[in-house]
């Protein structure tokens, strides 16, 4: 007999804490989290010839469908998927959503959630981001007022803005979300799986609110809490 996948799918504009919270979901009911881009980069480090994939995504360029969606499909078999998993990034349009399910079968259960959040309080977050370069810690602080270079707490390296955080790239950014997740959000809630929720406020609250809905919708058992 077939066991119940649970799959649990993230959605969210840049910067609105998709991975952050898939993090959080993976620990609290023990599902892998699935990022496409994480697929990619370790496969290009494997030498599976997807080298020039992750340079092209690591300069914001589109990976094709078929070759995110192989990712996926070879990822979601290994044992560790068999109670669900949960996707950041994956399905990005409706027609990866419709290959995505052609993979499942009943039992299992869906559930897609949208990290809301305005462009400007993107833009706000984001533009006020600065990360080490040497350790990847990332922090919410500007350089000082009289614009010296601040150093990281955790190695000392000194503090940079990631080339994206622009607001004009953040702004084209969002747009393009917008309306390529559109039609995607419109088939989940055509579904009854899709839920939303609001995505600027502290972390933990964001996830409680998620959390919840996992539960509610999926029922998945939780592991016991030391
Ligand atoms: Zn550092």
């Amino acid at each position: 007999m077939l066991r119940m996948r649970n799959v649990v799918i993230l959605l969210g504009s840049p910067g609105a804490g998709k991975g952050t919270q898939a993090r959080l979901l993976r620990e609290r009911f023990r599902i892998p989290k699935i990022s496409t881009g994480d697929i990619l980069r370790q496969q290009a480090q494997n030498g599976n010839g997807a080298h020039t994939l992750a340079t092209q995504m690591n300069a914001g360029g589109l990976v094709p469908d078929d070759v995110v969606n192989r990712a996926v499909v070879e990822r979601i078999q290994l044992a560790d998927c068999e109670r669900g998993f949960v996707l950041d990034g994956y399905p990005r349009n409706l027609s990866q959503a419709r290959f995505l399910e052609s993979q499942l079968h009943p039992p299992d259960r869906i559930l897609a959630i949208e990290i809301q959040a305005q462009c400007e309080d993107l833009l706000f977050r984001l533009l006020s981001r600065t990360y080490c370069p040497r350790c990847g810690t990332t922090y919410t602080t500007q350089n000082d007022a009289a614009g010296v270079q601040r150093r990281c707490e955790e190695c000392g390296g000194l503090l940079q803005k990631r080339k994206d955080d622009r607001e004009d790239v953040i702004r084209t950014r969002f747009k393009e979300y917008e309306q390529v997740t559109g039609p995607l959000i419109a088939h989940y809630a055509a579904s009854g799986v899709f839920h939303q929720v609001h995505g600027n406020l502290p972390v933990h609250q964001v996830f409680n609110r998620i959390e919840a809905l996992v539960q509610q919708a999926l029922s998945i058992p939780m592991p016991q809490t030391a």
